[in-house]
C-alpha cells in the first residue's frame, strides 16, 4: 500500500485534504492524525472490516479494545447508555484527554470493543482531529499510531517510521501538546474506576466527582485488557531511578554508555542527559526521548517523576517501558 503524507496547519487545515481523508475513512481506509495526547490511527469505528485493518496494521492483540473518538458530546448518546454523571463529565472535561467507559449500544461492533459489553469514548482537543471526525460523519476508532508495543508517536515522522506502507494517509499537524495517552475512567458501574492514568489529572477528576477513583483489581483488569500488556518499550533497557537513591546498573555497564532522562541533576556522568524543566515537559518528551536515545545509547535511566498531575500517567508509562515481561 502506498501511504500519502499531508502537512496541515492545525489552525487552518486544508479543506480539500480533510474532505479526501474523510472519503478514505468512509471507504473503510486508515488515516493517522494528530490529537492533543498522541497521534492516532483512525478508521470508521462502526465498520468491522475497517477496524480489523487497524489491528493488522499495528500488530495489536485483538482483545485490546479501541477508543471511539467523537467531535461532539451528543454523538455519545447513540453509541452508549448515558446517565447524568456521564453527561456532566463530558460537559466539564471534553474536549480533552479523558476517555470514559460506558455500557455499549449494539451499533458498536464487538471487534471495536474487543468483545466487551462496554465502549470507551473520547472527544480529542485538536482542530485536525475534530475536523476529520466531523467530515467523516462517524466516530473514529483510533489507538496510538505506532507498531504495538513501541513508544507512542508524538509527531508525524514517528508515525511514518512505524506505519509507512500499512496505512492510507498520515496527516502531519506538528508535535502534540500532552505527549501521553488519555486518562481512562470506567463509569459503567456505580463506583468510577481509574483504568489508566494519563493526560487528565486524577486529583481534578476526584474533586469534580466528589469521590476517590477506584483502582482496578484483577477482575476489572480483565475488563480493560490493554492494561495487561507490556507497552511503550524502547529497544534498549530502561532503568528507573528515584532522586536520592543510589544508581544501580548491571555489571559491566558504565553510565557513560547510557543516557539519562528526567527532571533532576543526574546521579552520575551519563553519556547523554535529557533534562526537562517541568513534569508536563517530561510527559511531552518521554516517548520521543525513548525513540531518540535507543538509537545511540546502551540503555536509558529514567527518573521517577512526582505523582501529581500528569506525573501519575508518566509513572505508568515509564514503569511499563522498564518492565521486562508483563503479559504479552
Ligand atoms: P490505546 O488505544 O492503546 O490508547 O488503548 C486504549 C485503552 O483503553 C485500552 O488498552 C483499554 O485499556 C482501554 N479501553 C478501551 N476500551 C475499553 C473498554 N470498553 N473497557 C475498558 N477499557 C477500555
Ligand atoms: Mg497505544
Amino acid at each position: 500500500m502506498k501511504t500519502l503524507l499531508f502537512t496541515l496547519d492545525p489552525w487552518n487545515p486544508d479543506p480539500v485534504v480533510l474532505k479526501e481523508s474523510a472519503d478514505v475513512i468512509r471507504r473503510g481506509g486508515l488515516v493517522a492524525f494528530p490529537t492533543e495526547t498522541v497521534y492516532g490511527l483512525g478508521a470508521n469505528a462502526l465498520d468491522p472490516e475497517a477496524v480489523k485493518k487497524i489491528y493488522a496494521a499495528k500488530g495489536r492483540p485483538s482483545d485490546n479494545p479501541l477508543i471511539l473518538h467523537l467531535s461532539r458530546p451528543e454523538q455519545a448518546e447513540y453509541l452508549v447508555y448515558m446517565d447524568d454523571r456521564a453527561r456532566r463529565l463530558m460537559a466539564a472535561f471534553w474536549p480533552g484527554p479523558l476517555t470514559l467507559v460506558l455500557k455499549a449500544r449494539d451499533v458498536i461492533p464487538p471487534v471495536t470493543r474487543g468483545g466487551l459489553d462496554t465502549a470507551a469514548l473520547r472527544m480529542p482537543d485538536h482542530p485536525i482531529a475534530s475536523a476529520l471526525i466531523e467530515a467523516s460523519g462517524c466516530p473514529l476508532a483510533a489507538p496510538s499510531a505506532n507498531v504495538s508495543g513501541r513508544p507512542s508517536p508524538t509527531d508525524a515522522q514517528t508515525v511514518w517510521q512505524d506505519l509507512q506502507g500499512r496505512v492510507d494517509r498520515v496527516l502531519d499537524g506538528g508535535p502534540v501538546r500532552v505527549g501521553i495517552e488519555s486518562t481512562v475512567v470506567d463509569i459503567s458501574t456505580e463506583r468510577p474506576l481509574l483504568l489508566r492514568p494519563g493526560g487528565m489529572s486524577r486529583e481534578i477528576l476526584e474533586e469534580f466527582l466528589g469521590v476517590p477513583l477506584g483502582v482496578p483489581d484483577g477482575q476489572s483488569k480483565r475488563r480493560s485488557p490493554g492494561t495487561r500488556y507490556r507497552h511503550y518499550a524502547p529497544a534498549v533497557p530502561v532503568k528507573i531511578w528515584s532522586p536520592g537513591d543510589p544508581l544501580e546498573l548491571e555489571e559491566g555497564y558504565s553510565p557513560s554508555e547510557w543516557a539519562f532522562m528526567g527532571l533532576s541533576e543526574p546521579p552520575a556522568h551519563f553519556g547523554y542527559v535529557l533534562r526537562f524543566a517541568s513534569v508536563e515537559n517530561y510527559a511531552r518528551g518521554v516517548f520521543t526521548g525513548f525513540r531518540t536515545l535507543e538509537t545511540v545509547w546502551k540503555g536509558i535511566v529514567a527518573e521517577w517523576p512526582p505523582e501529581s498531575g500528569v506525573g501519575l500517567g508518566l509513572r505508568d508509562r515509564i514503569l511499563r517501558a522498564a518492565s521486562i515481561s508483563e503479559g504479552e
